[in-house]
């Protein structure tokens, strides 16, 4: 017997053995759903208006129905707000700034944006799922991400209300008076908070209008504003189509600012009907963003940002990274290894707590990738698709590679908004920067290398509002947001979050 070969039989060969299992690529551990429960929920069957600290029939009369994206099953019927309706909510808003919100000392304001953000604490669970519920997104994103960061949000914006001087030094800053509040599906409540807690914080009142397809999470924010005491008509909730309810909020003439994130479309639809009003604008639209990695990133940490940076919340994000620059020199590593982590991803039931990329939001956003995806393949870019199995009824996709793109393919130049990456290839910094700026947009960027100045070589070239270095998604409510070119204007977040609804100069009321 040689001096390595063990006995037959002895511990030594049989943890050689266990060794020799584990390795083997055919060993398969069973996948086990760990299922969210929707009990927690407790849907009404019909949501009314929130106006003046009430909830109010529409005078139209009607509603639509609202549903769940994963199974097309109604989950309420929800108020549609007409002119009338509109026109009560901006006054209510207008008569509680006059009347109470203007001159209520800044640490008053605060206590209530505290409560709020702790009664978003305490109902995160239900938040969650009612997100989960309306949107499609995994549970682990609305109770890790969305939930969590609209409470921090309140809670940041609560620490600027009795300190505005110092964010200003030397200015006198002022509310505007009511600002209507335009947001998007994609993250139904941490839009609102985007929009409320700088709004209340700097004394302004609000009627925010949120997006047709998920308006359940904001009126349950309504609930937790009534509970909260505030006083009434500071925050109003109204539901309807966008072209007509939002087109009547932000046309309203006692409204003094309007702010809105959503379509690049609608955005310039507001900047054309809102020239020469007077009123405030600002936008936070579209996005193409560019992740760049360069041949010395740390690879592996790399591809966890990009896959996040696109398939995060169905790609349906406004900075999501949707078209990938790689080094050629490392393109073919990165494209095996990308590939191969695509296909772990687990599309499907977005209650479990192990999926990865829910629901598409709605059908006519599913209609929409479908598209551009078919433009892709038109076009003569290859694409990658992992096989999967996708629920029969809901609005699905499949995580998608795209390679062999050009810039001029559609699927370079315009927004997705959905799970779908384009890889294009580029041999030198001075490339990377040329062909990531080659956008209508300007949202964001990522920058993949280990090496310090190249960091800020590229971040000092990108045009875009964010750029993020060796990570991407990341947010905090400490910093600005906000776009370049036909990505919008005006920041979100931080003390610049803060500019949008004050007037510095004295003038206004
Ligand atoms: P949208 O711009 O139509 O909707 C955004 C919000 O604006 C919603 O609340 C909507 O009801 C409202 N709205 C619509 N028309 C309006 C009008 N004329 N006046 C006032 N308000 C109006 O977006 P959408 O149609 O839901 O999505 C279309 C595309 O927009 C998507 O495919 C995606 O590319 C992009 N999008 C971007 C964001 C973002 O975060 N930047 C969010 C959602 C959608
Ligand atoms: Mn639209």
């Amino acid at each position: 017997m040689g001096k390595d070969e063990p006995a037959r039989g002895s511990g030594g060969e049989q943890i050689r053995r266990r060794e020799a299992d584990l390795a083997e690529p055919g060993v398969r551990w069973d996948y086990a759903p760990a299922r969210e429960s929707r009990e927690i929920v407790r849907l009404r069957e019909r949501y009314d208006l929130f106006v003046g600290g009430r909830w109010l029939e529409p005078k139209t009369e009607r509603t639509f129905t609202t549903i769940d994206p994963a199974t097309e099953e109604p989950l309420a019927e929800v108020a549609e707000a007409g002119e009338e309706d509109v026109d009560l909510a901006v006054r209510a808003a207008a008569e509680a700034w006059e009347a109470r919100w203007r001159d209520l000392p800044g640490r008053e304001r605060a206590k209530y944006l505290y409560r709020i953000a702790r009664a978003l604490q305490e109902r995160s669970r239900e938040f969650a799922v009612l997100e989960t519920l309306n949107n499609g997104k995994p549970i682990k994103e609305s109770r890790d991400v969305d939930v969590p960061l609209a409470a921090a949000h309140f809670f940041y914006y609560a620490g600027w209300a009795d300190k505005l001087e110092y964010a200003f030094p030397g200015r006198r800053p002022r509310p505007l008076g009511v600002a209507a509040q335009i947001t998007p599906w994609n993250f139904p409540l941490l839009m609102c908070a985007w929009k409320l807690a700088p709004a209340l914080a700097t004394g302004n009142t609000a009627v925010l209008k949120p997006a047709s397809t998920t308006p359940l999470t904001a009126l349950l924010l309504a609930e937790v504003i009534q509970e909260a005491d505030l006083p009434p008509g500071v925050v109003n909730v109204i539901t309807g189509p966008g072209g007509r309810t939002g087109g009547w909020l932000a046309a309203h003439p006692a409204v003094a600012k309007v702010a809105f994130t959503g379509s690049t479309e609608i955005g310039k639809v507001l900047r054309r009907s809102l020239a020469g009003s007077g009123k405030r604008l600002t936008l936070e639209l579209g996005g193409k963003a560019a992740n760049i990695i360069f041949e010395d990133a740390p690879i592996d940490q790399a591809i966890e940002g990009i896959v996040n940076g696109i398939f995060f919340n169905q790609g349906e994000v406004c900075c999501a990274g949707s078209r990938l620059f790689v080094q050629e020199s490392v393109a073919e590593l990165v494209i095996a290894k990308l590939k191969a982590r695509l296909s772990t991803l687990r599309v499907g039931d977005p209650l479990d707590k192990n999926t990865d990329i829910g629901a598409i939001n709605n059908r006519a956003q599913l209609a929409k990738i479908q598209e551009l995806v078919r433009s892709g393949i038109e076009e003569g870019a290859e694409i990658y698709q992992p096989e999967c199995e996708l629920p029969e009824r809901g609005f699905w996709f499949r995580p998608t590679l795209f390679t062999n793109v050009a810039m001029s393919h559609r699927i370079a130049r315009e927004e997705i908004f959905g799970p779908v990456l384009s890889i294009l290839t580029f041999r030198t910094p001075e490339e990377a920067v040329e062909k990531a700026n080659n956008t209508e947009y300007g949202l964001s960027a990522g920058i993949w290398t280990e090496k310090g100045s190249r960091i800020l070589w590229m971040a000092e070239r990108m045009k875009a509002g964010v750029v993020w270095a060796n990570t991407f998604n990341r947010f905090d409510p400490s910093s600005p947001f906000g776009g370049y070119k036909e990505s919008g204007f005006g920041r979100e977040g931080g003390r610049h979050g803060l500019e949008p609804y004050l007037d510095l100069d004295g003038g206004a009321a």
